[in-house]
């Protein structure tokens, strides 16, 4: 597979360091609100491309992290962070720090899988790592790559010679365009902290003890001390929304690669920004929508996961209602399509096809193109059996839980199984009805259960 690396500027064949599995983490959210459309197409991102990976017949190691830790957010308007999000939304609200975190952790992963997307190997939580980020300091201060202030720990960007290589903002180019630096302790404009100290005389919600005092990490750090405890010292691709390429990434790999003195990710993967009605999404114009803005106008999750694979990761996608409309409204005529096809699992799946679809996929992971295939497939005289078929296998990456929608009849005796199952499961008999569970396995039928305690039985494909 091809794809486009912001580090090289070059679409690149993509070459794992250990063949045939894929070492992949990408930037998760912070979760002090809800997520907001344009989170989760980079999100969605991540998706298409573990799913595409697994569909060539690669295993994927997937990592994603959830900052639930307070930070003071560096971005290029404003390099000393302004304000700790999560601290400010726990006062707003009159909740706990904690109780913000776990309530929107649980909601964001509530929606993950509502958009059907793949879990990780595991959702690494920034709390849970402080002493591997203390221990990455303090390999970096050993290393010479810091210095204190009286405001916290510094990496000092001078000492990588590389710093810039995949911003193009390299220490003395900033410098020279620097205005007043807001933090005259700074050795450099693209400095940034490793660790801040609590204010003094002020006890944050939270805060940690180090060996430099007490404070909380900087946000870069999570993620280059994640990678390096669950995923290694050199990963595969890392992926992100293209707000982070510029300060975020490029002090993850000055961290990391000061620390362990390898390569720290090979083929970086930024996807572009989501739009709406032209620009950006902003409370003040009322546009700044999240799922559930979505589903109480009436569209699915799915209908939004449609509505993302029609542009191109690296394009700019505009939303608007309209657009929202059309992804409904095309995805439900796929929905009626598939139901009318006839079932027959032994039906033979289009060579042809799925080869032109994982060729659109092949080259930077065209979505829309891959889609176009798609269309053409259904619009083909291929026979109809042979096209439902080749159609679930596309939908391993689609994503769109076509086979929900296959019109198979189920059949009186499995039906009363799985009733019976479920009358053994509200009583709580919970071995009988694992093995009746089995015997509809065995009979070629699968049952799933919903959160409602009503069930749903399907063919096993
Ligand atoms: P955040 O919670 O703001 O750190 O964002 C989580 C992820 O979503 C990061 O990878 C961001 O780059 C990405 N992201 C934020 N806003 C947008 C947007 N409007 N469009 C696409 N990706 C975004
Ligand atoms: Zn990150």
């Amino acid at each position: 597979m091809k794809i486009y690396n912001s580090l090289t500027k070059n679409i690149e064949e993509i070459m794992p360091i250990e063949p045939g599995n894929v070492k992949m983490y990408c930037c998760g959210p912070t979760v002090y609100k809800d997520q907001q459309i344009g989170n989760w197409r980079t999100f969605s991102l991540a998706d298409f491309l573990v799913r595409f990976l697994k569909m060539g017949g690669y295993k994927v190691d997937f990592i994603m992290n959830m900052t639930d830790v307070g930070h003071l957010f560096e971005t290029s308007n404003d390099p000393e962070g302004g304000e700790d999000k999560i601290e400010k939304q726990s006062v707003e609200e009159g909740k706990s720090a904690r109780d913000i975190v776990d309530m929107y952790s649980k909601m964001f992963l509530e929606e993950y899988k509502d958009l059907n997307l793949t879990e990780p190997r595991k959702f690494t939580k920034a709390s849970e790592y402080i002493d591997s980020q203390i221990d990455l300091i303090a390999t970096l201060e050993d290393k010479g790559f810091t210095y204190e202030t009286t405001d916290g720990v510094y990496f000092d960007t001078s000492k990588f010679e590389k710093y810039g290589n995949l911003s193009g903002l390299t220490v003395e180019n900033v410098k020279e365009g620097a205005r007043v630096d807001p933090n005259p302790e700074k050795k450099n404009p693209t400095d940034f902290a490793l660790w801040k100290f609590s204010p003094e005389g002020k006890k944050r919600q939270q805060e940690w003890q180090s060996p430099w005092g007490v404070g909380f990490p900087g946000w870069h750090l999570e993620c280059s001390s994640m990678i390096l405890t669950e995923l290694g010292e050199t990963i595969d691709i890392h992926v992100g929304g293209e707000d982070l390429k510029m300060i975020h990434h490029q002090n993850e790999i000055a961290q990391s690669e000061c620390a362990t003195g390898k390569p720290f990710v090979n083929y970086w993967v930024h996807g572009a920004f989501l739009t709406v009605d032209g620009g950006k999404m902003s409370k003040s114009l009322n546009n700044f929508y999240t799922l559930s803005d979505i589903k109480n106008k009436g569209f699915s999750p799915l209908d939004l996961r449609y509505l993302f694979m029609t542009s191109h990761y690296r394009g700019s996608l505009n939303f608007t209602w309209e657009a929202m409309q059309n992804a409904q409204n095309t995805l439900n005529r796929i929905y009626d399509i598939v139901s009318g096809y006839e079932y027959d699992e032994r039906a033979e799946v289009s060579d042809k096809y799925i080869k032109k679809f994982m060729e659109k996929l092949d080259e930077d992971l065209n979505m829309p193109e891959a889609l176009a295939v798609f269309w053409e497939l259904i619009k083909s005289a291929t026979p109809e059996s042979s096209k439902l078929n080749t159609i679930l296998k596309m939908d391993e990456v689609l994503g769109l839980r076509l086979q929900e929608h296959i019109g198979v009849e189920i059949p009186e005796n499995i039906l009363n199984l799985a009733k019976m199952r479920n009358e053994y499961r509200k009583n709580g008999i919970w071995d009988k009805a694992d093995m009746v569970r089995k015997q509809i396995n065995d009979l070629g039928y699968v049952v799933e259960d919903s959160q409602t305690g009503s069930f749903k039985v399907k063919k096993k494909l």
